[in-house]
């Protein structure tokens, strides 16, 4: 490390000794961030491809207004989404207003009264819970007479084959299945994994639809859910592929009727995908997408850092240092109320925005538990960007995502090493 640097992180109030064990452990990650750099040339270029191929221009970067008839940059978006992922179609709107409304949209728009949604991998995201009506809720689709079955994973985290047959039935319409562990405890799925339980569905009953909430995934690996046939994929635009750029937004891909579906859910039957102005966003949208990968390593370096460097201070991480990842997302455990708000509250302390303020534990509405969040991000709520949460309970495992460069995460990991270290809650 050079003597500028190093004086940089003594300014940031970094303790020698708390520096010196961080970039110790750094040092041995060299070979898995290169294996991440490759992945993310690849995907660069996969992205630059489809960039190419739809002729992207400066016009695609003009507003439109109204109903927004006409608006070739929002085509043109689509089509380069269609490329990337290798599907029919695609829709990429600011009207998808979060991941989980394009959830709800493409799950409402392919069902119909009397169908059945099938979850092969255990409970889904907590917000959909209340969209399909597990959880009881205004306007789910357990109201418009649409069922739901659902099978657990294995205790070791493997798909239950026979259960997902068994669960099959002629009602049987759409198969949801989370890509991301989410906040739970189950291992992601891999793009390979997801391939092999979409086969074996389809093997059952071929006319399934098969849709994959593809959130915290995007990026990750060098194939997508839809390289491996899913017949629809579904995220947000303020998670990976929006590259810390798009400040709203959702996506689904897929092939053509479905998401013709979701068009005409999303606007009105009749309309579909020619209506929806896109407000001067396209630009963000299309600058977004192109970062995306680079950020997503970025993202991915900072998660593996943070594994490492908590574990080897004695905390149950997961996944491990050493485990292949699948998804941006980092639990440690901090076994402790004090433990658990130092690293918060190292992590806000390293933000770009609201730096000053000190994260405090509060009852969320939804959630059982005292919640507390450290997110000092350029759009509220981007979980691209470094930020961390959990609920301020035993285990006292904290989620942790983000970082729209590898630098920031790496100081955002290192700021809250000191704040443990500072309560003598760690030994560096
Ligand atoms: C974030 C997330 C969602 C919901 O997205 P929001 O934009 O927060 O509504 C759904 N599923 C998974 C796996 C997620 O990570």
């Amino acid at each position: 490390m050079n003597d500028y640097l190093k004086l940089m992180y003594k300014d940031c109030k970094i303790d020698e000794k708390v520096l010196s064990f961080c970039t110790g452990i750094e040092e041995g990650l060299k070979e898995r961030f290169a294996e991440l750099d490759e992945v993310a040339e690849y995907n660069q270029m996969k992205v630059l491809a489809a960039m190419r191929k739809n002729k992207v221009s400066d016009a695609h970067f003009n507003d439109s207004t109204g109903y927004g008839y006409d608006d070739i940059g929002r085509d043109t978006l689509e089509a380069v989404y269609a490329s990337v992922f290798h599907t029919e179609s695609a829709l990429v709107r600011p009207n998808l207003v979060s991941g989980t409304h394009a959830l709800s949209v493409a799950l409402s728009a392919n069902v119909r009264p009397g169908d059945e949604i099938l979850s092969p991998v255990g409970k889904p995201y907590d917000t959909l819970e209340g969209v399909i009506g597990i959880r009881e809720c205004k306007g789910s689709l357990a109201e418009y007479g649409v069922t739901y079955a659902q099978v657990d994973l294995k205790k070791n985290g493997m798909i239950d084959f026979d259960g997902v047959k068994a669960a099959i039935n002629e009602r049987t319409k759409l198969v949801t299945i989370q890509r991301s562990k989410g906040y739970q405890t189950r291992p992601t799925l891999s793009v390979g994994a997801i391939g092999v339980l979409i086969s074996f569905i389809k093997n059952i009953k071929p006319d399934i639809i098969c849709m994959v909430d593809n959130c915290y995934g995007e990026f990750v690996e060098v194939i997508e859910p839809t390289d491996v046939g899913a017949d629809l994929c579904v995220g947000s635009l303020i998670k990976n592929p929006g590259g810390g750029l798009a400040p709203i937004g959702g996506y689904i891909v897929g092939k053509e009727e479905y998401v013709e579906n979701c068009a005409c859910r999303l606007t009105a039957p009749g309309l579909g995908k020619e209506v929806g102005a896109s407000l001067g966003l396209n630009r963000a949208f299309f600058q977004g997408l192109f970062l995306a990968p680079t950020v997503v390593a970025g993202a991915l370096k900072g998660a593996i850092f943070a594994a490492n460097v908590y574990e080897r201070l004695g905390f149950p991480v997961l996944p491990n240092g050493k485990e292949p990842r699948y998804d941006i997302i980092q639990a440690v455990t901090l076994k402790s109320r004090e433990a658990m708000l130092a690293f918060c509250h190292g992590i806000q302390e390293a933000a770009p925005v609201d730096s000053y303020v000190v994260p405090e534990p509060w009852a969320m509405p939804g959630y059982h538990d005292e919640v507390v969040m450290a997110a000092g991000a350029f759009i509220q709520g981007s979980s691209i960007e470094l930020s961390a949460d959990g609920p301020v309970t035993e285990p006292y495992a904290v989620y942790f995502q983000g970082g729209l460069t590898w630098y920031h995460a790496k100081f955002g990991i290192i700021n809250s090493v000191q704040k443990l270290f500072e309560q003598g809650l760690v030994l560096c």
